[in-house]
């Protein structure tokens, strides 16, 4: 579940997306307003010029970004997905079918590239081919990622580096998974094995002895990828359900924020 919604299962846009959050109603990129919250829908124009969006091998889905007529430029929608992390926004991807929308699978960016491609009126130009990873599995990778550096203010420097990271250059330099880690490494770090929630320590030690902490996203519904240290929290297991299955799940999950102000000046 992410936002609501199931793997699979198929949406209306009118009712299920801009009914509840928002946001344009024309386009493959939706940006509701009001929620840290970027839409993408696959199959649509596309096709019909003769390029598609594309699984890879490896796991990256391959989206084209918006823009109809001449070099798609990295604004508005293009820049939203590019900067989904950074704005602490969740990245859903959801497939046109004749029955709806199926929600495919909730996604972490990773880097982009340019491609020629022809545009709606059959012309070549620069088109942006983003890609993506699923969130489970920058998350499952990032877990068994060994910790980056013992150095409490290098893994500081690190986390804020990787959560500025501006995704201008055609390929960043560190991988999603890198600047998941390095974020992570850091907020554990920083919660000098106490849970940063509760105050408890930590309720055992891992294999290579950094004290079990699990990095929460205060401002995502879920975790995973890299985001702004002054927006994650280090919380014991308890704390961390508590958040995400607890009937006051969301009043704790806004206290932990307010509480961040005093944890990251
Ligand atoms: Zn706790
Ligand atoms: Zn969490």
């Amino acid at each position: 579940m992410s936002w609501g919604f199931e793997r699979g299962r198929v949406y209306n846009r009118r009712a299920d997306i801009h009914g509840r959050f928002g946001g344009q109603q024309q386009g493959g990129i939706i940006t509701p307003s009001k929620h840290k919250l970027v839409i993408i829908i696959t199959g649509e124009e596309g096709l019909e010029h003769g390029y598609a969006d594309r699984q890879r091998p490896d796991g990256v889905f391959e989206y084209f970004g918006e823009g109809q007529v001449g070099n798609m430029t990295m604004q508005r929608g293009n820049a939203a997905v590019a900067n989904h992390s950074t704005n602490g926004a969740s990245l859903l991807l959801f497939r046109k079918t004749p029955a709806g929308l199926r929600f495919e699978d909730e996604y972490v960016y990773d880097a982009h590239h340019f491609e020629k491609a022809p545009d709606r009126l059959g012309n070549m130009r620069d088109a942006i081919v983003f890609e993506l990873r699923p969130v489970a599995a920058v998350v499952e990778k990032v877990e068994e990622m060994a910790p980056a550096s013992p150095d409490l203010s290098e893994l500081r420097r690190r986390a804020f580096a990787a959560a500025n990271a501006t995704p201008g250059k055609s390929k960043s330099t560190a991988s999603v998974f890198e600047r998941s880690r390095d974020v992570r490494d850091y907020v554990v770090a920083r919660a000098k094995g106490r849970c940063e929630g509760c105050a408890q320590s930590a309720p055992f030690v891992r294999a290579n002895g950094v004290p079990y902490l699990e990095p929460h996203h205060i401002r995502r519904l879920t975790d995973g990828g890299p985001d702004d240290p002054r927006f994650m929290i280090a919380l014991c297991p308890n704390c961390h359900r508590r958040v995400h299955s607890g009937a006051d799940g969301s009043q704790y999950n806004g206290q932990l924020l307010a509480s961040m102000k005093a944890i990251e000046a």
